[in-house]
């Protein structure tokens, strides 16, 4: 009887393991191991001894202004292995975005000298997984996803009298929490101080995506919005999906491939991959916890660098920590700084035009493998974080993105034609998608 009810409670456990809230201790199980608990016909004692070899798992949460490195530390896991680890998670998270109370877990051997595997779950569907296999010294990465429901929507508003774009939008429909891209798409291309009106008219189609009938908000994405009105206009903007998710050319484009944001700003790189965020790190090189006062985009030597505004080269030239470095100021006051270069095409003095390639990445001065570290300083002389900028690669999309683009615009156009009759487009599905990598 006693062995019974232990059974009963250790198998509810086990075979939770595909829904989405699905987070035991167990779940890290080989399946012939599951199987060979759920079969087992040992007395209670050899089942306590058998949870006696379970992993410990140790949870720890960020704190306001923290690093993920202080969490590490919390969890007591060796620096080295901790860079390993963030670096890993770094590939797939933008930790630079993680707030504080976010939640990570260790699983440890039972004696807590060694960690066996890093949990970090990015939201009720997604976990991120990084195994260590201290034997072979490999690091493995894995997402877990649950599967999710895509549900499509379609807004339509007008502008209230004694109301504001934002309040107008929110009153249609759209959620609070992704207005402002809505409204920073169409401001690009309308001024509304000038040329609002009440009872001009919008449309937004929104991708919703749910798992087990919840909403998740943080997943939800404006495809398509539009704007007319008798002294606005007409204005229209497609979402674009480039090829690579990280890419500097995903943006809202009109249907001629106009970009449609507010900010001028273009990314230094083609592709954006970042490597290590804004804010306090350990240092790859000396070790040191300091501030990081850029970003660092990994690439290849010799990939184009360039300038993200127009602007006036003011330093152009080697040190040993930068390495080549080249530094543009720009109309605002704001100054922008490219290191760590293989070769610098922009001398110091002369003006450079937006997207003008200036240099080449490289790996000089203190710097461990080819990349572009990127600072912006502010007119009052402080770093910000580039990530709060707006970049985007190219004002006008051409060639086989724009291509791309025209295709796209077309599956849009098909989502609001089955909404308009009240229907959900065919292409809605359940997916569930695994992603597995060695590091
Ligand atoms: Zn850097």
């Amino acid at each position: 009887m006693k062995l019974l009810k232990i059974t009963t409670l250790i198998l509810p456990i086990l075979f939770t393991l595909n829904s989405c809230d699905s987070d035991s201790r167990t779940s890290w199980l080989p399946k012939s191991k599951k199987q060979q608990i759920a079969d087992s016909t040992a007395t209670a004692d050899s089942i306590k001894a058998y949870l006696a070899t379970l992993p410990i798992e140790k949870k720890e949460s960020l704190k306001s202004g923290e690093g993920l490195m202080q969490v590490m530390k919390r969890l007591k896991i060796e620096q080295q292995l901790a860079l390993q680890v963030i670096n890993a998670l770094g590939d797939e998270v933008e930790l630079d975005k993680l707030r504080s109370g976010k939640e990570f877990k260790g699983l440890f051997t039972p004696d807590s000298s060694k960690l066996l595997e890093f949990r970090y779950r990015e939201d009720i569907i997604t976990e991120h997984v990084i195994k260590i296999d201290s034997l072979s010294d490999s690091i493995t990465y894995a997402a877990i996803t649950s599967p999710t429901e895509t549900l499509y929507r379609l807004v339509k508003g007008k502008l209230e009298k004694n109301s504001t774009l934002n309040k107008s939008l929110i009153d249609a429909g759209i959620p609070s929490s992704i207005t402002h891209v809505v409204s920073g798409t169409l401001n690009s291309k309308i001024s509304f101080k000038s040329d609002a009106r009440v009872n001009d008219e919008f449309e937004v189609i929104l991708k919703e995506e749910y798992c087990n009938d919840t909403l998740l908000p943080s997943r939800t994405q404006v495809l398509y919005t539009s704007y007319e009105g008798v002294r606005a206009g007409f204005t229209e903007a497609y979402r674009f999906a480039d090829s690579d998710a990280k890419s500097s050319f995903n943006a809202f484009y009109t249907p001629l491939g106009e970009a449609l944001v507010s900010n001028g700003l273009r990314f230094p790189l083609d592709h954006i991959h970042v490597t290590s965020s804004f804010g306090y790190r350990t240092h790859p090189v000396t070790g040191q916890f300091k501030m990081h006062n850029g970003i660092d985009y990994s690439a290849k030597t010799g990939t184009p660098v360039y300038a993200v505004a127009e602007g006036k080269v003011v330093e152009s030239g080697y040190d040993g920590t930068s390495g080549n470095k080249v530094a543009v100021r720009h109309a605002d006051g704001t100054t922008t700084y490219y290191l760590h270069l293989s070769r610098i095409f922009a001398n110091k003095g002369t003006r450079v035009a937006a997207r003008q390639k200036i240099g080449a990445v490289g790996n000089t001065g203190r710097s461990t493998g080819p990349h572009l570290h990127f600072g912006v300083r502010t007119a009052s002389g402080q770093w910000m974080n580039p990530a709060k900028k707006n970049m985007i690669a190219s004002p006008k999309l051409s060639g086989e993105r724009f291509a791309m683009l025209k295709t796209q615009i077309g599956e849009i156009q098909g989502i609001r034609v089955a909404l308009e009759a009240g229907k959900q487009p065919v292409l809605a599905q359940k997916k569930v998608e695994t992603k597995q990598k060695k590091i």
